[in-house]
């Protein structure tokens, strides 16, 4: 028998009121059960989000410090368990067992990062025009952040909201996805046993529609911070909004490498392939379009498809290179839209099936997949599909070719591979994207800097991460002191 796991409520685990579970499986082997989680409702968002409020006071005037030596502790405790931590990471989501690795030790980094920031947070005095004047800014927590995050990264997402939200001197309510819930809640055991009052960070499981979307109007929660699909983060932001909540949205991509004619065909093909099929293409930042100058195109597809022909699929906890897809339904979109592109009239170059063999028998694994002669328009180069699936697009010169990068709703991140500095530096002041790379994959985060899109794939008003990360979760007040 698989174990139930509890919410974590004012510093108890406890059950839903609902007295119901969901269960999670293993997606590289659907008859591994990892546990019984809450289906929880309203009710119990609504009792998180009650104890995140009782909390505030007393959290918000906890020196700073003092809250970083929380954060730090949680920091070790989350080191202690890195090996258990990536293992529940591959066994729940099914990246492969490095990826994994590195995403934990990404929590264990961020968890560290914020609590020397800790000493940090504050204002600053500043020259007043007046003699008789202290001139100066004092910054202030938020109040109760709702924390809402997706199963792709489903410990370096959380940890990279809690972690700034609670230095900053915030109480939260969390809710993880249903599909990844339980490496985030061993994140959650860390921080409570590295002393976190009680109230001050809740973690609560179950539908997006109940319990998401209570953090997203209790009265209670001033913030929401929400990580996820464009389509429900909209939703999110409609519903927060109308309460004139906060509100910070990181959400959905169709991220481009441009190869520009004086690349180098090595790097391009290297920097594809990683981008587009690393994690399973399952990254919001994941490249999912290749606009290649057309001189290179067909040397560039084929040494690609050589690529995608390296790529060991398996089981992430077996040290394959590429880990299934994290749902059946996830693996059935992926699916549909390459019958789609297909349809659309698009070459199939490589891929587009599920392996075939033993060692696939009970995941959700689909093959590394690249279509040629992608028209821009045609929906697999419009729409996230969230697979690694790469389209393939040619463009007869730069300026073409950036069009093309800036011809989706989407504007998260964006790589070009050059040899041409001219081209480099308009195409970092010409792409619609937060983050741009120059001869680099479009995905890959440093955590000090900042983090978010433009256009559908981010509310724009507040970045992630660094410094900025710290931004959404304070207030800022001018003192004018005669
Ligand atoms: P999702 O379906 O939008 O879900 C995200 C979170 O929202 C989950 O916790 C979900 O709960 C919750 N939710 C669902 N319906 C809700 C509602 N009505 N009200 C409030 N919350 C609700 O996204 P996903 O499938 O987990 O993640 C994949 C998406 O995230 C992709 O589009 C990807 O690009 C994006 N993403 C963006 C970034 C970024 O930083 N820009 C990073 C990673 C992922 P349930 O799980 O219970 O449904």
């Amino acid at each position: 028998m698989a174990d139930e796991y509890a919410n974590y409520i004012d510093g108890e685990w406890v059950e839903s009121e609902t007295g119901e579970t969901f269960e999670n499986r293993n997606p590289a082997n659907s008859d591994d059960l990892i546990g019984y989680f809450q289906q929880s409702n309203s009710e119990d968002a609504a009792r998180a989000a009650a104890a995140a409020s009782a909390a505030e006071t007393e959290w918000a005037e906890t020196p700073g410090p003092e809250r970083g030596s929380i954060l730090s502790e949680t920091a070790r405790n989350l080191d202690d368990r890195k090996d258990e931590l990536t293992e529940t990471l591959v066994r729940e989501e099914g990246k492969a067992r490095g990826e994994a690795a590195g995403e934990v030790q990404r929590a264990i980094d961020i968890f560290s990062y914020y609590a020397e920031k800790t000493r940090d947070i504050g204002g600053v005095n500043k020259q007043s025009s007046s003699r008789h004047t202290n001139l100066q800014t004092v910054t202030e927590p938020v109040g109760v952040a709702g924390l809402i995050t997706p199963w792709n990264y489903p410990i370096a997402i959380p940890a990279w909201k809690i972690a700034p939200a609670l230095a900053a001197g915030n109480t939260a309510v969390f809710k993880p996805a249903s599909m990844a819930p339980n490496v985030s809640r061993k994140l959650v055991e860390c921080l409570d046993e590295a002393g976190l009052p009680a109230g001050v960070l809740n973690y609560v499981t179950g539908p997006g529609s109940e319990v998401g979307s209570t953090f997203a109007t209790h009265e209670a929660v001033d913030a929401v911070s929400f990580t996820g699909s464009t389509q429900v983060g909209n939703h999110v932001y409609d519903m927060a909004a109308e309460d004139q909540k906060r509100v910070q949205l990181e959400m959905g991509g169709k991220n481009p490498v441009v190869v520009s004619k004086s690349a180098d065909l090595d790097d391009a093909v290297e920097i594809a392939a990683n981008g587009a099929f690393g994690v399973t293409g399952q990254a919001c930042t994941a490249t999912s379009r290749a606009i290649v100058h057309e001189e290179l195109y067909d040397e560039f597809v084929d040494r690609l498809v050589e690529r995608a022909a390296e790529i060991e699929i398996g089981p992430g906890l077996d040290g394959f290179d590429m880990g299934p897809q994290v749902t059946e339904s996830e693996l059935e979109s992926t699916m549909e839209y390459i019958e789609l592109g297909r349809d659309e009239g698009a070459t199939l170059e490589t891929g587009g099936g599920q392996p075939e063999g033993d060692r696939f028998d009970d995941g959700f694994f689909v093959e590394p997949t690249v279509f040629s002669d992608v028209d821009p328009d045609m929906q697999i180069a419009q729409e996230e599909i969230f697979g690694p699936v790469l389209a393939v697009i040619p463009a007869s010169d730069f300026d073409d070719a950036l069009e093309i990068a800036n011809g989706v709703q989407y504007g998260l991140s964006a790589s070009i591979v050059t040899n041409d500095l001219t081209e480099s530096n308009r195409f970092v002041s010409e792409i619609e994207a937060g983050v741009v790379k120059i001869n680099e994959k479009t995905t890959g985060l440093e955590l000090h800097v900042p983090f978010g899109g433009m256009k559908a794939s981010s509310s724009e008003t507040f970045r992630e991460q660094g410094d900025a990360g710290l931004d959404f979760f304070t207030i800022s007040k001018t003192v004018y002191t005669n």
